[in-house]
């Protein structure tokens, strides 16, 4: 297939937007991105698609989210508001995941993978929790994520909250998914790690056997220092900072995902950047649950390859991007903080960094060699667009509904608007009718 008639953003070490150009794609791959006529003359019967003018571009890629938390949207809490983060995860998050069942689990997957496809996003990293459903629940959202074409990574939010025998259940539930994902070829769309839920709900045995448990070559994905709380708790309870206990565990390491880190210290940022473990920001979130804000431009100066992600909010990831972009300058009061080029910086590049580390592939660049997820956006510039000046074309002007294709693997997922194979209404109306019974498991829970 022959995508031409386009602007090319290629991203990766050197962004290049490149003119007169088009891409190749064999099965899964782009296997030249070369001069349009070119590649026309030398390919006459490949399938073609004429771009119109677009800009074609890698997929967004979303580092950290939650599908099950998207029947939250417009849901009653009842009583008091929650005052604090704390009071969040009691009151919303905590009644909410025990109320999901099987069906609840595919369908919020399945409606936040629409989602992302609608939005350009081809790759996501889910956090998953459903403690009356524990066992099986991961098979479900792959099931989702097949069903889609989706590119996903899936893991189990292991917590000591609900009791030994859950956090047992947790624990086999990701190793179970562990094993049965890695017996899948090289290159396939969907991943597992270990998910762990953060330091302030598990134990130190709990730790100790995740840690025994998890096959060599894997690691964790867990919430670090989201809020306050969490470093009390640990220093209260086990002498230690939130990292340096996570540490003394073997949970850091190159195949760790550690989120947020809004309220670490100097030394826990610097294991974080020594140990290679991976931080994601989620700036919509962290304003939502009104927790704080990392010092995430510090992070990136000392070489720690900040990644975005969405903790659940909407999977248009350039919201995400000028989030971040708009956050740091208010917080610091200071226009200069958080340069657009530091936002593509993690948006783009460290996420594909990320993508490609946890896939063992090349993701989240165009180059001849990588895995074909990418995007046509409508975008026409009507001031000089070029690699310099991208990062803010971007922030002021794309909007994540200007995406009209949608590509995973090499297989268009949605096209002029259209996605393939799924009836957008149905699922909508399906989901509607579902969630009235989880808000009503949800409020006999108060
Ligand atoms: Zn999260």
């Amino acid at each position: 297939m022959i995508i031409y008639n386009c602007r090319i953003i290629t991203w990766g070490n050197t962004n290049q937007i490149l003119e007169n150009h088009a891409v190749r794609i064999v099965e899964d791959r782009i296997v030249e991105l070369t001069n349009q006529d070119d590649l026309l003359l030398r390919f006459p019967e490949d399938e073609k698609i004429d771009a119109g003018g677009q800009i074609l571009m890698p997929g967004l890629i979303c580092a950290h989210t939650h599908f099950y938390g998207v029947f939250s949207r417009g849901m009653a809490i009842p009583r008091e508001a929650p005052a604090d983060f704390v009071e969040i995860l009691k009151k919303l998050w905590w009644p909410l995941d025990q109320s999901l069942t099987q069906e609840d689990i595919y369908y919020s997957a399945l409606v936040c993978i629409i989602d992302a496809i609608r939005h350009g996003t081809t790759t996501v990293f889910d956090h998953h929790s459903s403690p009356g459903f524990i066992t099986g629940s991961l098979d479900v959202i792959e099931k989702a994520v097949n069903d889609t074409g989706i590119r996903a990574s899936l893991c189990y939010e292991v917590t000591d909250r609900g009791g030994a025998e859950k956090s047992l259940a947790g624990i086999e539930e990701n190793i179970r998914m562990i094993k049965k994902l890695r017996q899948q070829p090289a290159g396939s769309r969907v991943m597992a790690m270990f998910g762990l839920h953060a330091g302030l709900t598990l134990s130190d045995q709990t730790l100790e056997l995740s840690r025994k448990e998890i096959p060599d070559g894997f690691g964790f994905h867990i919430h670090v220092a989201e809020h306050q709380s969490d470093e009390y708790k640990s220093i209260n309870q086990h002498g230690k900072r939130v990292i340096d206990r996570l540490e003394t565990h073997g949970i850091t390491g190159k195949n760790s995902i550690f989120v947020h880190g809004v309220h670490l210290d100097g030394k826990e940022v610097q294991t974080i950047r020594d140990t290679g473990t991976w931080l994601t920001h989620q700036p919509r979130s962290n304003m939502n649950n009104a927790v704080g804000m990392a010092d995430i431009e510090s992070a990136l100066r000392i070489g720690i390859p900040v990644c975005l992600g969405n903790d659940g909010f909407s999977f248009a990831m350039w919201d995400e991007w000028r989030t971040c972009y708009l956050a740091h300058k208010l917080w610091k009061r200071d226009p200069r903080a958080m340069n657009g080029a530091l936002v593509t910086q993690m948006g783009a590049i460290n996420n594909a960094q990320m993508a490609s580390h946890f896939f063992n592939d090349t993701i989240g660049v165009v180059e001849p060699g990588a895995k074909a997820d990418l995007i046509l956006v409508d975008y026409q510039p009507i001031t000089e667009l070029n690699a310099g000046n991208l990062p803010w074309h971007i922030l002021f002007g794309f909007r994540d509904s200007m995406v009209t294709l949608t590509m995973v693997d090499g297989k268009i997922l949605m096209k002029d608007r259209v996605i393939g194979g799924i009836d957008e209404i149905e699922v909508s109306q399906h989901a509607l009718e579902i969630s009235r019974e989880v808000w009503k498991r949800y409020e006999q829970q108060f």
